[in-house]
């Protein structure tokens, strides 16, 4: 790595995985708190590049005030004789790895919903302009992708422009997950991974097929194949799929093996197109999380825009450290937006028809991707905000999963039925799904995947159980 003498921190990858906290920070850029944020990489012709420029438009730090949220658009260019436009989006996914190389800038998150801030021991130490920022970004990216010519970074802080151009960068996104929209899983001889994100949670890697996006949303299979091309050493790699194991679920040999390998041991199977028994694993990067839930047998999707308690009375950040850190969490699945538009969007539970509430953040970006048919069956927030609502709210539409929850009285629990999918049944119903608590009033549940706690009997029906970990906590807001 290139030395970094003149500059005010130490530039290093020992620095990647820090975490700045509030009271440590001296400012920070995007997160809950700003709403227009992003980061894009556009390549271009050597011409248009100049190589080591790095402009800010609107205040630097030293003028924006100690402890403030701001907003901030990270553009940068890129030219080079072997770079193609399919490698915007590795690229772009790499700023986050060689900002947190950065001693005191922690970035997280990805495309329009990032989060960086800069520490107050940092900025003491000099780190007094994005300049610097910049400079480190260049300097990184040149060393670790030399078919990078030349690179040059632009900070955006001022709201009304980063306004402008993350329309523009958003309308980017999109165009680059449509290319991937065409192809099938079973079209292509190769699968890719990816471990960039084994420095937050060691034992995850992400399986990215053509119609299975990478969780953070950043990494199609296009993506994921140009940079494994150009980078064979750098954290893309192909994965041959090897003898399909179940179709349905989305389980491949080549990806066990892969996986096995990756994760040390840890993980030894992955389906690709389930939540249940053994669902991808999640990094923190995750667009979205998928949360079973057991009062309906099916999904909620909670985005992470989304502010408040999803239906089951939990905001995203407490479902995050359920659903993240590298584990296989049953029930639990960190997602790519993408991925609900992908013909195989967990088939195996049922699809579509499984998701019983969605965020209305969420709705809002996905709604060409929600079948027609049950376009008016899948309530946000504003038509249920508990399990009492979206229960009422699911029969009175009609949801699919809405005959269940009629049988479910309490001198005869029915055993849950998967879901239909079409065109593909599901060969075996859950075996996981059959926790019934039916001696109490659904506003008594706790607000998630049912553990036991005092003065409520459970009965289980046919389950099979497996406990990894088990944390047993007072829910805020349940009554007792
Ligand atoms: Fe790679 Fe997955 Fe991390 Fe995205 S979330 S950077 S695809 S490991
Ligand atoms: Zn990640």
């Amino acid at each position: 790595m290139s030395s970094f003498e003149e500059f005010p921190v130490e530039i290093s990858p020992a620095f990647e995985g820090q975490r700045v906290r509030k009271e440590d920070m001296y400012v920070e850029f995007g997160g809950p708190n700003v709403t227009k944020k992003f980061e894009l990489v556009r390549v271009k012709s050597l011409e248009e590049v100049e190589d080591g420029l790095v402009r800010i438009i609107g205040p630097d730090m030293l003028e924006l005030k100690e402890g403030s949220s701001n907003p901030l658009g990270i553009l940068i260019d890129v030219a080079g004789l072997k770079i193609d436009k399919d490698l915007e989006g590795v690229i772009e996914r790499r700023i986050h790895m060689y900002t947190n190389y950065i001693e005191g800038i922690m970035h997280l998150n990805q495309r329009y919903d990032i989060w960086c801030r800069i520490s107050k021991k940092s900025f003491k130490k000099g780190l007094t302009s994005l300049k610097w920022w910049g400079l480190g970004l260049i300097r990184l990216f040149k060393a670790e992708m030399p078919y990078i010519e030349k690179m040059q970074v632009t900070f955006i802080t001022d709201p009304v422009e980063v306004g402008k151009m993350f329309e523009e960068a958003i309308r980017i996104y999109s165009e680059r997950d449509a290319r991937a929209r065409g192809l099938r899983d079973e079209e292509v001889e190769l699968f890719y991974g990816c471990v960039l994100c084994q420095s937050f949670a060691p034992t995850h890697v992400c399986i990215i097929s053509p119609e299975r996006i990478s969780l953070c949303g950043a990494l199609t299979w296009f993506d994921a194949r140009a940079a494994a091309n150009i980078d064979p050493k750098g954290p893309n790699f192909p994965i041959p799929k090897g003898e399909p194991l179940d179709p349905v679920k989305g389980e491949w040999s080549g990806i066990n093996e892969v996986v096995q390998k990756k994760s040390l041991g840890t993980i030894k199977r992955v389906y690709l197109h389930s939540a249940f028994e053994y669902p991808h694993t999640s990094c923190g990067c995750f667009e979205c999380i998928m949360f079973y839930i057991p009062e309906v047998d099916g999904f909620g999707i909670v985005d992470r825009g989304f502010r408040g308690g999803a239906v089951n009375g939990l905001s995203f950040s407490t479902m995050a450290s359920q659903t993240g850190g590298g584990m296989q969490s049953e029930g639990f699945l960190g997602i790519g937006i993408e991925y609900m538009r992908s013909r195989k969007f967990i088939q195996a539970d049922g699809g579509w028809k499984r998701i019983a509430w969605i965020s209305s953040t969420l709705r809002e970006r996905v709604e060409d991707a929600i079948p027609q048919e049950l376009k008016d069956k899948i309530p946000t927030e504003n038509e249920a905000k508990n399990i009492e609502e979206l229960k009422k709210y699911l029969i009175q539409h009609k949801h699919p999963l809405a005959g269940k929850i009629i049988e479910e009285k309490p001198e005869a629990p029915p055993t849950p039925q998967p879901i239909p999918q079409t065109p593909q049944p599901i060969p075996q119903p859950i075996p996981q799904t059959p926790v019934v608590i039916p001696q109490i009033a659904s506003s008594q549940i706790p607000p998630s995947i049912p553990t036991a706690a005092g003065g409520i009997r459970i009965v289980l029906q046919g389950a099979r159980i497996k406990i990894g970990k088990l944390i047993i906590k007072r829910a805020e807001g349940v009554k007792q």
